[in-house]
């Protein structure tokens, strides 16, 4: 595969010949979207922008992901949607 980037990350080139970024593909396959809607995005967990395994990838909200970058937090638990608490 050629090596190649959009944005600064690690890209490919999809079907329709446009440039695709590897963490919005693996985010789709992750959360089931055909296209990751807009005011969604994929995150980094560990900030690395080449580490795009299933592991390291979050799907956000645009302001959550804001947050985490302005704040330079990466504590997701913080904005993960809360399960049951009660036990
Ligand atoms: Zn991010």
């Amino acid at each position: 595969m050629k090596k190649l980037k959009k944005w600064d990350y690690p890209a490919y080139e999809a079907k329709d010949k446009k440039k695709k970024t590897i963490h919005s593909r693996m985010g789709e396959k992750k959360y089931g979207y055909d296209k990751i809607p807009k005011d969604l995005v994929i995150h980094h967990i560990d900030g690395d922008k080449n580490n795009n395994q299933y592991y390291n990838i979050i799907l956000l909200h645009r302001k959550d992901h804001k947050r985490i970058h302005l704040t330079k937090s990466l504590i997701i638990k913080s904005v993960q949607p809360s399960k049951e608490e009660k036990d």
